[in-house]
Order: structure tokens, then C-alpha cells, then sequence
């Protein structure tokens, strides 16, 4: 069909605070932005409403109608039903339970709509623009609030039986550690997301540990933010290195654990954090992953940080529908 080959993409990243949506010409390169706060509060039909608000506003600033758009793919939080396109649960959307965002997206909008789960979603766009689809396993770890995680393998998004694979956040690393969102003790996320780190700081903080980070924001450590912790770490902040470096070995541990099970061939690390503080935190995650994986498992390994940054998720959506508009026009 010519729309398909001539049409625009358009990748929406639903997030618990803000929507995000690109859109993205026929070899994927980003033609425009929008973004919208997502007001999860106000329920489910005003986020609804938000999304096709964005969606729009995107195609303008990029210059299209929705006549241009071949088809759209929306990253969701939480579990989603793929083939229905149903969101089944999002932790972070309240009110979220068994709604077909597909079907009520493609009735706004007129166009075909497919969803996956955010983190797969991102693992996907890092996997077909930034690794343009050369390795065949990879691995995509993006850490943030929580640790959410996508899985190619043999080149293709691997979702499991019942489409959930790829929570890595909830493998459990430390037995008996702290609660996770998810009702376990020890989840990676529990030790090593953003949230367990800044949860750290401020129990140190509390224990009478001294810090840069109170003189810049008080003894609250209200709006603690990423940035906020580079600047710490650049100042030389010790309380602040060693936290970091302790979740550092943390997510190496976690992704040893990963190149264990899965032998791939890259990790890729993105998300908030990552983006925060690549640099300063690769080095350690990749030698403590290299010194507690199986011997001769990471003789043909990269570990990496993703340049995509906060455009893995539009990027990604937009491949989804992609590769779901090129499935349907071959078979
Ligand atoms: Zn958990």
C-alpha cells in the first residue's frame, strides 16, 4: 500500500506524569514533538482525551494531518494485552483496569493504533534505530522510578506466554531487603532504581550524614531530582558517590544476572538515571556485570548507555507500528 509507504509514524509514550508523542517520517527520523502533562488523577477518559490532544498537537508542529499517518503504536505503563490492545493494569495510572486503548484511540484519531508495554517499547526503538537491527540478542535495562526492562531475542521483542516477560525490575536480589511497589522484599528496583537511591540519601540524611544536596534543597531534600545528584557527584560529594556506586554494583549485579540467562550479545542501559549519569556510572556497572557473570559469557559482550534518551519511548512506539504495518501488508 503506498500510505504505508510514503505515511508518517507517530509514537506515543504514555507516562504516569507526562505524554510524550513524535512524529516520525517513513525511515523514522523525527519530524516533531508534543508533550502533555497526563493528569492520571482525573481518570481514565481525560487521559484518553490527552492523547489525542497530544497526538495532534505533534502533527502539527511536524506539519502533518492525521491523513499522513499510516499508523500509530502508544507505549503503555503497565501490563498490557498486545494482541487486544487492552491495557490491563498500570500501577501508575489510576483506574487503569482492562481498558482497550486501542479501540478508543483508533476511534478518535481514524487511524490503526497498537500498543505494547513502555519498557519493551523502548527496548524495541534503541534495538531498530540506534542498533539499527544488527545484534540479534539484546537486552534493554531502563532505570528511572523503577527498573523496566525489554528483551530481544533472535531479533525479535520477546513477550512470553502471556506477554509479561521482560519485568526484570522484580527479579529479587537481596532476600529479606527492602518492600518493592510490588509487595516483595529485594526487587532490583527495590535496590538499585532512582527511587531506592534517592530513598538512601535521605535515610542517611536523617541518620546525620552531611551533604551538598541539603544546602541546595533543605533538609527535606524536597524535589530531589537526577540532575541534582551528577551535580553532587561532580562536586565530589562523598555521601553521594557512595550511594550511587552502591546501586551501581547493584545494577551490575542485576545485569551479571541477566547475561547469565540470556547470553547476549549487548546491554543496553537507559531510562532517567541513566540518562542523569551515564558516564559516571557505566564503568562500574559494566565491571562488576563482567566480574560476576559465568566465565565465557561476555566474550562477545558490549554494555552501553543509549543516546536516545528521553525519545526512546516515541521512537520505539513509532517502530512498533511500523513493524505491525509491515506484518500486516505481507502476510
Ligand atoms: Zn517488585
Amino acid at each position: 500500500m503506498a500510505k504505508r509507504d510514503s505515511g508518517c509514524w507517530v509514537g506515543v509514550d504514555l507516562g504516569g506524569t507526562k505524554i510524550l508523542t513524535g512524529v516520525f517520517d517513513a525511515q523514522l527520523r523525527l519530524l516533531g514533538t508534543a508533550k502533555v502533562s497526563t493528569r492520571a488523577e482525573r481518570g481514565v477518559e481525560v487521559v484518553l482525551e490527552r492523547i489525542v490532544r497530544c497526538v495532534r498537537e505533534a502533527l502539527e508542529a511536524a506539519g502533518k494531518s492525521t491523513g499522513d499517518v499510516a499508523a500509530i503504536g502508544v507505549g503503555a505503563p503497565g501490563a498490557v494485552d498486545a494482541a487486544r490492545g487492552t491495557v490491563r493494569f498500570a500501577p501508575n495510572l489510576p483506574g487503569w483496569r482492562n481498558i482497550p486503548l486501542g479501540r478508543k484511540l483508533t476511534r478518535a484519531l481514524e487511524r490503526p493504533v497498537v500498543i505494547g508495554n513502555d519498557a519493551n517499547v523502548c527496548a524495541l526503538g534503541v534495538y531498530e534505530v540506534e542498533l539499527r537491527a544488527r545484534p540479534r540478542h539484546v537486552v534493554g535495562v531502563f532505570v528511572g522510578t523503577g527498573i523496566g526492562g525489554g528483551l530481544i531475542l533472535e531479533g525479535r521483542l520477546y513477550e512470553g506466554c502471556s506477554h509479561t516477560a521482560g519485568e526484570i525490575g522484580h527479579m529479587i536480589v537481596e532476600v529479606n531487603g527492602p518492600r518493592c511497589g510490588c509487595g516483595n522484599r529485594g526487587c532490583w528496583e527495590a535496590v538499585a532504581s532512582r527511587t531506592a537511591i534517592f530513598r538512601r540519601i535521605r535515610e542517611a540524611v536523617e541518620g546525620g550524614e552531611n551533604t551538598v544536596l541539603t544546602e541546595w534543597l533543605g533538609e527535606d531534600l524536597e524535589d530531589l531530582r537526577s540532575n541534582d545528584l551528577r551535580k553532587a557527584w561532580k562536586r565530589g560529594d562523598k555521601l553521594v558517590r557512595r550511594i550511587l556506586l552502591q546501586a551501581a554494583d547493584y545494577l551490575g549485579i542485576g545485569v551479571a544476572n541477566l547475561i547469565n540467562l540470556l547470553n547476549p550479545e549487548v546491554v543496553v542501559l537507559g531510562g532517567g538515571l541513566m540518562q542523569a549519569l551515564g558516564p559516571e556510572l557505566l564503568p562500574r556497572i559494566s565491571r562488576t556485570a563482567r566480574e560476576h557473570a559465568m566465565p565465557g559469557s561476555c566474550a562477545r559482550l558490549k554494555i552501553m548507555a543509549s543516546r536516545l534518551g528521553d525519545d526512546a519511548g516515541i521512537t520505539g512506539a513509532a517502530v512498533l507500528a511500523r513493524r505491525w504495518a509491515l506484518s500486516t501488508s505481507s502476510s
